[in-house]
């Protein structure tokens, strides 16, 4: 699929056609990943931010808000519920927290795998690359970095530099994989300013890096922040402005599908905060084959506001994993087992 056909997807709102994209990505995605959704148990390990993006709430601008980290032990607790639970993943995110240190971080992904079989994910922004070789060699598996829109203008202006260096996420996805950790990536659907154009280019290059986890939800407004604060402001002229829907977001992850038929991608919470009665549901029959539950206590989960309703409704990670489950099985999908590496059907592994 070229960049005009992808274009012509974003731009489609006819129904009928619609369906057969949806349907497609669904047949796909049976065919290659099979039924089997894959769990990642999110442990939100720090909401300590040093950067100031401007669609973030946790930025470091935001003064209005409890900072905490989570000790050692706390973090222990959460992987051996992902355990109990029958997950394979554990995801360590946070903000931009240099307060963590390379070592504190290695000993805690070295004392995971030692206690567990579980797959370890990172998600803690730009890092240095004696961080990231460290971190490997502690034991990650995995890294998720989303280089959020291929558009550098509308990057600079989310995404300030800090410490007087520009942010550069495609070298240090490279420096990644040169590593040897499974890559993620991916954007937020209709950030203000971002056009269809630079939309179809960021699929693009979701196939040009040939990523192993591809992470897609809506820009969610966050009032703590200046996109949420003054959207309008910043968005593109009306036609080429994408919106941030529900639909768009599922087009996205169906073309993702498509375009990367192997790879691991979440349903994600984003999404399905957009849209509480079936935004999951919705990616899962477009081409997901991922959910991340949220195993972070409930105190801290409050304070990692991202976009508002990431801290969820104080339901309890028992309830809602027993839903998700329910919710699973009811589409007629299994729960996966084992850590849920990215399929390579090319070489048979
Ligand atoms: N600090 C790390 C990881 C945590 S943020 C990093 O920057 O990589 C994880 C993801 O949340 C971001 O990549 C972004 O895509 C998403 N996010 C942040 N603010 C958001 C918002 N207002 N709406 C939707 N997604 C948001």
């Amino acid at each position: 699929m070229n960049r005009r056909a992808i274009l012509r997807w974003l731009k489609e709102d006819h129904e009928d056609r619609l369906a057969a994209l949806w349907q497609e990505a669904d047949a796909v995605r049976q065919k290659t990943v099979g039924d089997a959704v894959h769990l990642r148990g999110l442990i939100e390990i720090s909401n300590g931010c040093d950067r100031n993006c401007a669609y973030c709430g946790i930025r470091a601008g935001n003064r209005n808000l409890t900072r905490y980290r989570m000790s050692e032990a706390e973090i222990l607790i959460c992987a051996r519920q992902a355990v109990a639970y029958g997950y394979g993943t554990v995801v360590l995110q946070s903000g931009e927290d240099l307060g963590m240190s390379r070592e504190w971080i290695a000993k805690i992904i070295r004392s995971i795998k030692a206690a567990t079989a579980l797959a370890v994910t990172l998600s803690l922004g730009e890092r240095s690359e004696a961080d990231l070789k460290a971190w490997r060699e502690a034991g990650a598996d995995r890294y998720l970095l989303k280089f959020e829109t291929s558009d550098r203008a509308l990057y600079d202006r989310i995404h300030p530099p800090v410490r007087g260096r520009r942010s550069d996420r495609f070298a240090l996805l490279k420096k990644l994989r040169e590593l040897g950790y499974e890559v993620g990536s991916g954007v937020m659907v209709g950030i203000p300013g971002q056009t269809y154009a630079s939309l179809a280019r960021d699929l693009e290059l979701f196939q040009e890096l040939d990523l192993d986890m591809i992470g897609v939800g809506p820009f969610l407004p966050h009032p703590a922040a200046p996109l949420g604060r003054n959207p309008k402001k910043f968005l593109a002229p009306a036609p080429r402005q994408v919106p941030n829907s529900e639909e768009m977001t599922c087009k996205v992850v169906a073309l993702a599908r498509l375009l990367c038929p192997e790879t691991n991608l979440p349903s994600t919470t984003a999404l399905a905060t957009l849209s509480p009665e079936r935004g999951r549901e919705m990616g899962l029959l477009r081409g997901a084959n991922v959910v991340m539950p949220d195993l972070t206590p409930l105190e801290y989960r409050a304070l990692y506001e991202i976009y508002p309703g990431k801290g969820g409704t104080g339901e309890s990670t028992e309830a809602f994993h027993r839903r998700l489950w329910d919710q699973i099985e009811a589409l007629g999908r299994t729960v996966g087992i084992g850590p849920g590496r990215r399929l390579n059907l090319t070489l048979g592994v």
